[in-house]
């Protein structure tokens, strides 16, 4: 590619993908490279928010495998960002694959604390059919239509086995607590069902070694350090992007034309689009003209890109034990191993079937995060905060036999109603394969040349082959697309980290 003396480059979208993006180029020596970001704040899907003296993650809450192969670890090491715990060479090494060690507290619909070691039996047989998954990795046919019919068959053979002997009461609880194990899992892949998640393609995604961990300051600490070491000027804000044009000839010198909401036409050498999923599933007809290839279209939309929000909730007193760190609601009416609820509008709270403890200090913590997915989770978001306030209300009351338990305040994410995000995080659908993120990847034109330089580039979670859907894998992305313009200008020298 014929070297252009100092490329304007834009980025679109000042998540951590962006910003990455931008802190590769800037380090190599390329200094007119600026970030356009549609809202007012930097970050994107990792949003820190207080409520009362708790620090909340909206977005991203876990480095996934904080290992040293983990960049999000790494950087946040570097940082001092995390906690001794998780800097322990024993905390590194973990092989924990999907069952990390929490203590749980189990409650039945029937207001009944459940007996955890009986209940824990259930999420042990869980846990090793949902790592089974791994068998089916690259296989082209599988004998089961979706990771929902894989778990449900395997749980009905096994169950049949091990709870032989148990009392029947006993058994079917121990069969309705797979129901909210699934309902749990459904987050973690931001999907509706599990029956819509590719057998084969769940596997793409590589765990790394390590238990996960949090951030004790938050996760937005990550943003702001790398943010401060990015020109001040470096990023526009609430400069929403309508439409890259591309393989245009409007501007002489440069081959791309960026058009801004407000108008202003922006000429550059190189794009990095980072926009989410959602929004390309929403919006690439528009934000592309002319239109983007066929395959890059195909694959947009085999992929899937659902909802996960979390809840978090503020009691008066605490009712769950001191030292537990994950509770898990079972309704005594779901034997047969459903995720989804009917009729959304009057059930859809039955949906989230999970608390996950915050645990900021010694001290007994007041505040649960609760987990919701799916189209459920969707209506959720729908409704006035005083309304998820009382089903919660409801719900605990319910559960925990207990009619005097207060609320003070909750404070929840609405991923999928953000007009810039439309979702939480990619998976693998029915149907698609290791292709599509490769075609998420793939620049425009195809194949930088003399005659057709690179123009379009895309970095961004769902464009990573094994990392999807984490922040190591948007960060991964970024570098990975800065690295391909780094290489097309050899002559752009000073030295890289
Ligand atoms: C609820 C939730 C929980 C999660 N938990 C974890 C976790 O525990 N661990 C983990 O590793 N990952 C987690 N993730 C995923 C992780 O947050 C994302 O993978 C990662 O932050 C994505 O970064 P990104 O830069 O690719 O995208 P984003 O952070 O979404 O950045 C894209 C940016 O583009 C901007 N944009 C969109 N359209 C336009 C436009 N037209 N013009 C200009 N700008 C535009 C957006 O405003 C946004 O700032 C979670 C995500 C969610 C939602």
């Amino acid at each position: 590619m014929a070297e252009i003396e100092k490329p304007t480059i834009v980025i679109v979208g000042c998540g951590i993908a962006g910003i990455s993006a931008a802190s590769k180029l800037c380090k190599a020596g390329f200094q007119d490279v600026r970030i356009l970001e549609a809202t007012s704040r930097s970050g994107g899907r990792i949003k820190t928010e207080k409520l009362g003296n708790y620090i909340t993650e909206i977005g991203a809450t876990f480095i996934h495998g904080p290992c040293k192969e983990n960049p999000v670890f790494c950087l946040s090491r570097d940082y001092g960002l995390l906690d001794r715990e998780a800097l322990t060479r024993r905390n590194q090494a973990m092989d924990i694959g999907e069952s990390p060690p929490w203590v749980t507290n189990w409650f039945s619909s029937s207001g009944q604390k459940l007996n955890a070691k009986q209940m824990d039996s259930a999420l042990d047989m869980f846990d090793k059919i949902v790592d089974d998954t791994e068998q089916f990795k690259n296989q082209r046919e599988t004998p089961w239509a979706s990771v929902g019919d894989f778990v449900r068959s395997k749980v009905k053979e096994q169950a049949t086995k091990k709870w032989k002997g148990k009392d029947e009461s006993t058994r079917k609880l121990l069969l309705c607590a797979i129901s909210s194990m699934m309902k749990f899992e459904c987050c973690s892949s931001a999907v509706h069902s599990m029956d819509e998640l590719d057998l084969a393609a769940y596997c793409m995604y590589k765990d790394l070694k390590g238990l996960d961990c949090t951030f004790p300051n938050g996760y937005e600490g990550l943003i702001k350090n790398m943010m401060s070491e990015l020109p001040s000027d470096l990023v526009t804000y609430n400069k929403p992007v309508h439409c890259i044009h591309w393989n245009s000839s409007e501007s002489q010198a440069s081959t791309v034309t960026v058009e801004c909401e407000d108008g202003e036409r922006i000429p550059a050498d190189h794009v990095i689009a980072t926009v989410p999923l959602g929004y390309l599933k929403r919006h690439c007809s528009t934000l592309f003209s002319p239109s983007l290839p066929a395959n890059k279209l195909q694959s947009i939309q085999n992929l899937g890109f659902g909802t996960c929000n979390k809840i978090y909730v503020e009691f008066e007193s605490p009712w769950w034990d001191a030292d537990c760190d994950v509770i898990y609601l079972v309704w005594k009416d779901e034997e047969d191993f459903t995720d989804k609820v009917s009729d959304i509008s009057k059930n859809w709270i039955r949906k989230m079937s999970a608390f996950t403890v915050l645990k900021p200090s010694e001290s007994h913590s007041h505040v649960l995060c609760g987990w919701i997915a799916g189209h459920e989770s969707e209506y959720m978001e729908t409704l006035p905060e005083q309304e998820v306030k009382r089903a919660i209300t409801e719900l605990v009351r319910t559960f925990t036999g207990n009619s005097t338990i207060a609320l003070k305040r909750i404070l929840r994410s609405q991923w999928f109603n953000d007009p810039w995000t439309c979702g939480s995080y990619c998976h693998p659908t029915i149907g698609c394969s290791a292709k599509d993120l490769r075609n998420m990847m793939e620049p425009l034109p195809k194949k930088g040349s003399e005659s057709q330089p690179l123009q379009v580039l895309f970095a961004g979670e769902a464009t990573h082959p094994c990392y999807y859907s984490s922040v190591h894998g948007a960060v991964l992305s970024g570098w990975r697309e800065a690295d391909r313009l780094i290489s097309n200008y050899p002559s752009i020298n000073a030295p890289q980290d």
